[in-house]
């Protein structure tokens, strides 16, 4: 059972219940965040179109890009300037293809980015996941010149890979930017094409016509990405708006606000804020709203204590909400019941905690097959806790997402399966992805290479 408090209430300052969501649509410049992600088959054009549209929207200084025109045209790439607004690291300039998720921030008119670039090239899948996996929608970026779609598309292209990667790890809004119009005189034809056979794959895989939409544009010239085309040849007959428009279209994930708090502790020590008494506790809160005066629980434990104070981006505030990070002090609580990966809740609805989940995964470029028993460590937020490989359910088909083999003996390198998943050491908070997106996406490592990641379907056991 929980801890009961006796001590009386009268340290805590008394402070006026603030409607948070109300407080929240009025606090200046608070635009929904997203995380967006770029994926595609390698030189489908992705740092191409994304550092054109970054500079277009004025992210890039004109300096930074000039430079970038002159680096490039020296080693006679000079299509490559755009792309290097993304990629920031010599060698990767030299190869000239994007190696690390370069992270970069945008705003459109509506709502707040980080764009999480994703490289296209087979060896970098892991980085991609690890960018998806954060994702909250994907811009799919596809070649559309003669032959070049196909490539991508068929057997050993990385298009429908890219698609079903972000499905299974819980992208549901998808932009289709096709790309390099210009190669084909923006003829209608061609867009059709591409747009009818990827629109019919991407349904099959699961995404939702109505949260699916194709954009036609040039990276390269720069054609309809920040303001809508006026050449003839697309005008003709494309009604739709430009990249910048759509992006501005996509969905925030608002509803966490109304969700209960979650915050995941990333740091705590003994003494407030201010060297008054008690613990500072610092985080990101995923989902909920949090406001001084108030009751919380940590977990693992179930500890309860009051908020006392907070800071907000280095400023004190009196609440918080989904997606600020945060520094407050607790008090009525004893610090070691603080733990490295613990998250704050509300009392009345604490995050669950198990030992045994079931999840869907998605398994990287590995030698040794993961048979039951298979050691991981289990990446989840800040934590990283011994687990290994309980059971395995099925696998689904990449393509479709139907089961193909039930009680598979082994997974192998790029399956999609169900598995079980059982903690070697403790109990730790989880969530299923359906209740809560943040807590429910997991990473499995083994001798510090991603060999899966995916989503968490279902908490089989609670409690240690
Ligand atoms: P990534 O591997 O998907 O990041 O692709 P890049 O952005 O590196 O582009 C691959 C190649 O396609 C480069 O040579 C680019 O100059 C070229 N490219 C990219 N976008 C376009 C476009 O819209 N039109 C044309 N004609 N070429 C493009």
């Amino acid at each position: 059972g929980f801890k009961t408090h006796s001590e009386p209430l009268a340290k805590i300052p008394s402070s006026k219940r603030v409607n948070v969501l109300e407080e929240f649509e009025k606090r200046s410049g608070a635009k929904p965040k997203l995380n967006l992600v770029v994926i595609g088959h390698v030189d489908a054009g992705k740092s191409t179109l994304m550092g054109h549209f970054l500079y277009a929207l004025g992210q890039v200084n004109e300096r930074t890009m000039k430079k970038f025109e002159r680096d490039s045209q020296k080693i006679g790439k000079g299509s490559f300037a755009f792309a290097w607004v993304l990629d920031e690291t010599g060698e990767e300039r030299d190869r000239g293809i994007t190696m690390d998720i370069a992270t970069n921030h945008f705003e459109t008119q509506n709502k707040s980015f980080t764009l999480m670039d994703a490289p296209g090239h087979r060896d970098f899948i892991p980085n991609m996941i690890s960018g998806t996996a954060q994702a909250d929608a994907a811009i799919l970026v596809v070649d559309a010149s003669i032959n070049a779609f196909e490539a991508g598309f068929d057997a050993g292209g990385q298009t429908k890979e890219h698609a079903v990667l972000a499905r299974s790890l819980g992208v549901q809004q998808l932009i289709v930017a096709i790309n390099k119009l210009d190669t084909v005189s923006w003829n209608e034809a061609r867009f059709k094409e591409v747009q009818a056979k990827l629109g019919a794959y991407l349904v099959q895989v699961g995404f939702k016509k109505n949260n699916v939409v194709f954009v036609p544009l040039s990276g390269l010239t720069g054609e309809n990405l920040v303001k809508k085309s006026e050449i003839p040849e697309l005008t003709s007959w494309y009604k739709g708006t430009c990249l910048l428009d759509q992006i501005d279209k996509f969905s925030p994930p608002m509803r966490l606000l109304d969700r209960p708090l979650r915050m995941r502790v990333t740091d705590f020590f003994k003494g407030g804020i201010g060297s008054s008494g008690g613990v500072s506790v610092a985080g990101n809160i995923e989902s909920g709203t949090i406001q001084v005066g108030e009751q919380i629980m940590i977990v693992p434990g179930g500890e309860i204590g009051y908020v006392k104070t907070m800071q907000v981006n280095e400023e004190p505030a009196t609440w918080a909400a989904a997606g600020d990070s945060i520094l407050m002090t607790l008090v009525q609580l004893d610090i070691l019941n603080l733990s490295n990966g613990c998250i704050v809740c509300t009392p009345s609805r604490p995050v669950p905690v198990t030992g045994l989940f079931e999840a869907q995964i998605v398994v990287f470029d590995i030698r040794i097959p993961i048979t039951p028993g298979y050691p991981v460590v289990l990446h989840h937020g800040s934590l990283d806790e011994p687990a290994f490989v309980y059971k395995l359910i099925e696998v689904l088909d990449k393509s479709t997402g139907q089961v193909i083999k039930n009680n598979p003996r082994c997974l192998t390198k790029g399956m999609t399966a169900k598995i079980q998943i059982k903690l070697s050491q403790r109990p730790i908070p989880l969530e299923t992805f359906k209740d809560n997106k943040q807590l429910g996406r997991i990473m499995l490592r083994k001798d510090g290479e991603t060999v899966a990641a995916g989503v968490v379907n279902e908490i089989l056991t609670f409690g240690s």
